[in-house]
């Protein structure tokens, strides 16, 4: 089995209840009409959203519903967290793990990740790991050991039954909501580094099996290009995934 395209539209914490449900009936209203390509999607609203939205989209094969963010505890008295196991019995299938804006401002630790990732799987959920390179660490040429460093503190530390049902999201930070997007071979040459570690690990044919994602600033424009390079599967997508077209446009690139 080689490694499969997603799309995965990252909502943060923007729209009200009301705007989300359009956002997804907008969505699904396209994709019916037009049909989307060979294509995994997943839509990442707010918690609150999350159980209408795998309402909506439940006759939609290729659309999956993913939250943004769970607890690095499987439960207990922790007051305003949201366990894996919440997350599995609602319907969730994916959840982004590692996002550069927990790690900054929720002070979200590799080892903290790594515990997530663990508890998502043993819920059936599968984690978008992401990494990515601050702009001074691509400025003084650091960027391929930063990611080497995140990459061994969190998913290197998975067997190989574990990794297959990992994404990881390559996010340059400074790409992210920037409009500065890293050019295609910027991104090609990270893909490959992330695709060369986990060949190290644990070797080609298992690999091949891991979809890794481009995240920071995709758009219409240059989602083209980015997806067309060798090893981009997808992408993460922030901004872009507000805008029913816009992400649609994405989906198709
Ligand atoms: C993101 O939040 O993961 C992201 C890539 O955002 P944007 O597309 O807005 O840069």
């Amino acid at each position: 089995m080689s490694s499969h395209k997603i799309v995965v539209g990252n909502w943060k914490m923007n729209k009200d209840y009301h705007q989300a449900i359009e956002l997804v009936k907008h969505l699904t209203n396209l994709i019916s009409e037009r049909k989307p390509l060979n294509t995994t999607i997943v839509l990442s609203p707010n918690f609150l959203y999350i159980k209408d939205a795998i309402e909506l989209v439940k006759d939609f094969e290729c659309i999956k519903i993913g939250a943004q963010n769970c607890s690095h505890k499987s439960s207990g008295a922790y007051t305003g967290e949201v366990s894996a196991e919440m997350l599995s019995s609602m319907g969730v299938e994916f959840c982004i793990v590692g996002h550069s804006e927990r790690r900054e401002y929720f002070a979200e630790t590799d080892s903290m990740i790594l515990e997530k990732i663990i508890l998502l799987l043993q819920n059936k959920i599968k984690p978008i790991y992401c990494c990515g390179e601050k702009l001074e660490e691509r400025e003084n040429d650091t960027f391929c050991s930063v990611i080497e460093n995140q990459l061994n503190n969190s998913v290197l530390n998975l067997n190989a039954n574990q990794i297959v049902n990992v994404v990881i999201a390559y996010e340059p930070v400074w790409a992210i909501g920037t409009g500065k997007t890293a050019s295609a071979k910027q991104a090609g040459e990270m893909h490959q580094f992330i695709y060369e570690c986990l060949i190290k690990k644990y070797g080609a044919e298992t690999a091949e099996q891991v979809s890794i994602l481009y995240g920071g600033s995709c758009n219409p424009k240059n989602a083209q290009e980015l997806f067309s390079t060798k090893h981009i599967n997808g992408g993460l997508i922030g901004g872009a995934s507000l805008i029913a077209e816009d992400f649609y446009s994405i989906l198709n690139s």
